[in-house]
């Protein structure tokens, strides 16, 4: 359904016959490590996410899995390899 409230007439999967469904009733604002980010729109509120209504929750546990600004940094140096597996896909 589309919001009434923080960014009216937007398609969101939280607002729902009886209001916002998400945390607190509202979209929350992003928060500093958001920065950069493309899914920052502009609401009645200020600065929220189109994709995450509470964006601190989203970071919480390490990385925004939404963000198009960072992402995670793998070194190949710490990735653990089977060598069994290794030695089958290397015969293959
Ligand atoms: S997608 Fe993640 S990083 Fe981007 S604005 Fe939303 S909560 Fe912030």
């Amino acid at each position: 359904m589309q919001c009434q409230t923080v960014l009216a007439g937007t398609e969101c999967v939280f607002w729902s016959k009886k209001g916002c469904v998400a945390e607190g009733g509202s979209c929350q604002n992003v928060i500093e490590m958001c920065e950069g980010c493309d899914h920052i729109v502009d609401g009645t509120i200020g600065p929220v996410c189109v994709k995450a209504p509470a964006p601190a929750k989203k970071w919480s546990a390490g990385l925004c899995n939404f963000a198009t600004h960072r992402k995670v940094e793998v070194k190949i140096s710490e990735v653990k390899v089977n060598p069994i597996k290794a030695s089958k896909r290397a015969g293959r």
